[in-house]
């Protein structure tokens, strides 16, 4: 039994064990959704990176193309504004440096930078052809170079270019920034910045697909905890329903019956049917002692006054013999020997009457001394079965009795009254076994009385 208690489920644990699973997928499922959110904004972050990288490099791009835009519009026009636009921008404004600046702000492995720092260094190459080119241009159109920038000033052009006319400087500086050689360099600058481009797409997209990987992973697992833990709520609760609700269920009809309850299910519950049956045990113990004691008399274990109304009642209809047993000078023995002994001797007599009769007849003792029987399925025609119990009876109890000094009490002798009926008033007959008995006494006691025999006389 104590077994069986030992492996029943607590219910008290299984949901303890289920907060505490709870607790632990909330901490996950937050860890979790905060990476993501890092996740998320670090995908941003690229996002960002990769726009201000192209725009970085758009500018390197556009600036390369109106520097040269500008020197070529000076040489060809000689309009000196272009070439003050030129070195403005090479002196002051320096947008492609800036660029650069800002490329190295993000560009962690630096690759992307270095294709543009070459970049930077070939249109620097390009920009001392250019240079040398538009101081060639301001010699053709008889401009002074100091009106536009000192570092156009500080270029020596060479002999042979000087001994050259105004119209052969102005071919020459044109083809200097037409030729081949100018649109090698410049395609190179292009292919350094585009080449650049081309990076800084493929380390977005690789950052872009590895963030988008780690956050799918997360997810996933996410999910999977999820699925778990409603599969743990569903298994907890079809165990509740298994071994709480359906045994009490079961148990509010048991409980309108009476009756006791199956020790099963969850140990929360075993534990409440076994303390019900328990309780149910010892108020039933209870109700039936209070029922005998309602029936039977404290002192001799026989029926008692209050039983033999029922029971008199009961068999009004039936074949029945009374037998009113007083004992004889019963007070004395009170009186000599003592109301104990009074007692013993009562408990004997009633002893004796018990045994004297067949289980279906009925002994009661209905006041201090005084004993009926009612014999069952009795007529007058067996009045010699009743005559040689009454005189065991006697005999066994008196001086020379089998049961006198046994015990060491007291002898006693009985005086009866017997009545027969066959269907009528109770009262009539209790009446008529107490005239026979007062016969009895009146004839000297230790003796029966048929009522039959005298009822002659009375009348
Ligand atoms: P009789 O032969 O005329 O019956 O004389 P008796 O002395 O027996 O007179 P009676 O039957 O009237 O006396 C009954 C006595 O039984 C009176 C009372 O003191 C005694 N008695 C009643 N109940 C008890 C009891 O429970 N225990 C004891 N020891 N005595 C009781
Ligand atoms: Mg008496």
């Amino acid at each position: 039994m104590n077994k069986r208690k030992k492996r029943r489920i607590k219910i008290t644990y299984v949901f303890g064990i289920f907060i505490v699973l709870l607790a632990i997928v909330a901490v996950v499922l937050y860890v979790g959704s905060s990476k993501v959110e890092k996740t998320v904004i670090k995908m941003q972050t690229v996002n960002d990176e990769y726009i201000a990288g192209q725009n970085s490099i758009g500018e390197m791009q556009s600036v390369s193309d109106y520097l040269t835009g500008k020197c070529r519009t000076f040489i060809i026009t000689g309009d000196i504004q272009h070439a003050k636009d030129y070195f403005k921008e090479v002196q002051t404004d320096q947008r492609r440096e800036k660029s650069l600046r800002e490329v190295k702000r993000f560009d962690r492995t630096g690759t992307v930078y270095t294709l543009l720092m070459d970049a930077l260094n070939e249109s620097n190459t390009l920009m001392e052809i250019e240079t040398y080119a538009m101081r060639l241009a301001c010699e053709g159109y008889r401009i002074d170079p100091e009106r536009i920038s000192p570092l156009l000033t500080e270029v020596s052009l060479t002999a042979g270019d000087r001994a050259l006319t105004a119209e052969e400087q102005l071919n020459k500086s044109r083809g200097m920034v037409f030729d081949d050689n100018y649109q090698e360099t410049k395609a190179t600058i292009n292919n350094d910045i585009y080449g650049s481009l081309d990076v800084l797409l493929e380390k977005t997209r690789a950052e872009e697909i590895r963030n988008y990987h780690k956050v799918q992973h997360i997810l996933f697992l996410e999910n999977i905890l999820l699925i778990g833990l409603l599969i743990v709520a569903l298994a907890i609760l079809i165990i509740t329903a298994l071994v709480v609700i359906r045994p009490m269920r079961r148990s509010t009809a048991l409980i309108q019956n009476n009756q006791f309850l199956p020790v099963k299910g969850a140990a929360e519950y075993a534990y409440l049917a076994e303390a019900y049956n328990k309780m149910l045990e010892t108020t039933r113990k209870h109700h039936e002692s209070l029922s005998y004691e309602a029936t039977h008399d404290a002192l001799t274990g026989l029926y008692n006054r209050k039983y033999f109304d029922t029971v008199q009642s009961d068999l009004a209809d039936e074949n029945i013999a009374m037998i009113i047993v007083d004992i004889d000078y019963f007070k004395q023995i009170n009186d000599t020997y003592g109301h104990e002994a009074g007692d013993d001797v009562l408990q004997k007599v009633s002893g004796v009457l018990a045994s004297s009769f067949r289980s279906e007849d009925y002994v009661f003792r209905i006041g201090g001394d005084e004993f009926v029987v009612l014999m069952v399925q009795m007529t007058p025609a067996l009045r010699h079965v009743i005559e040689n119990k009454l005189n065991q009876v006697n005999d066994s109890l008196d001086a020379k009795g089998s049961l006198a000094a046994s015990d060491g009490l007291p002898p006693v002798t009985l005086s009866m009254g017997v009545a027969f009926s066959s269907g009528g008033d109770p009262e009539v007959l209790f009446k008529e076994a107490d005239q026979a008995l007062y016969r009895s006494k009146g004839n000297g006691r230790r003796q029966y009385t048929f009522y039959n025999d005298i009822a002659k006389d009375l009348s």
